[in-house]
């Protein structure tokens, strides 16, 4: 497929209907979802285009390679996102490119992150726990454990830094039911947290091309796509 501004416009229409379609079917209602176009693999020139169809968020999984594409843009064109596993000798790069960063699961990364933004009076980026809904060893994350999440958001609030949410890679290959089960689960430990913690935890990314309508329907405020927006990944 050629990825162009029309074809990623395309997409991203037809990613919002299906979601309106699978909220209403679901008995919720049609709020806003937010589509991150997830643009690791493609050239800068492809985040370019997913722009100029209207996304403006962008995900990237690795900080090389990602922050490469944001220093040829411009950190302005659009809200860029880190929503891949990072090493602490990545964080000095990864706050300087990045305005969020969506896959924090340790707390040594996000002492690091407190030590070279609030610690120095700059300003933080914004951060979301990733949590393993489905437990499958291959996938990065806290366990879904509420008293363990609880921890750690105390530590990381203690570090002067702000957590925004929680982030979630839905099972592989799994039914419905199961997807949809992982996606309720990171619903209600968001519900529990912020109880618990007293911090509104208002954003739920979860859902990527194969799964974000039963994201959707369980309430994700932000779906991460990739493929369907931009067709096979180029590695
Ligand atoms: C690659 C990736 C996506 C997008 O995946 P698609 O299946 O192409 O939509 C979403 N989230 C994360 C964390 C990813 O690494």
């Amino acid at each position: 497929m050629d990825i162009s501004v029309e074809s990623v416009r395309g997409n991203l229409e037809l990613a919002r209907e299906l979601m309106d379609r699978a909220i209403r079917s679901a008995g919720g209602e049609n709020g806003t979802v937010r589509v991150m176009a997830v643009t690791k693999t493609h050239p800068a020139e492809v985040v370019g285009m997913a722009v100029k169809a209207g996304a403006d968020m962008i995900g990237e999984n690795r900080v090389s390679e990602g922050g490469r594409k944001v220093r040829a843009l411009g950190r302005d064109l659009a809200e860029f996102h880190m929503i891949g596993p990072l090493h602490t000798g990545e964080v000095r790069q990864a706050v300087r490119d990045f305005h969020w960063i969506d896959s924090l699961d340790r707390v040594d990364i996000a002492s690091e992150i407190a030590r070279r933004t609030v610690e120095k009076g700059e300003e933080q980026p914004g951060l979301l726990l990733e949590v393993n809904t489905s437990g499958e060893d291959s996938k990065y994350g806290y366990p879904p454990d509420a008293a363990e999440l609880e921890d750690v958001l105390g530590d990381i609030g203690g570090m002067g830094l702000r957590v925004s949410g929680l982030l979630t890679v839905g099972p592989l290959g799994a039914s419905d039911r199961e997807v949809r089960s992982a996606f309720a689960l990171l619903r209600k430990l968001r519900d529990e947290l912020a109880g618990r913690c007293g911090i509104p935890l208002e954003e739920l990314s979860m859902g990527m091309s194969d799964d974000f309508q039963l994201a959707a329907a369980e309430g994700a405020t932000t779906v991460r796509l990739g493929r369907f927006l931009f067709g096979p990944r180029r590695r």
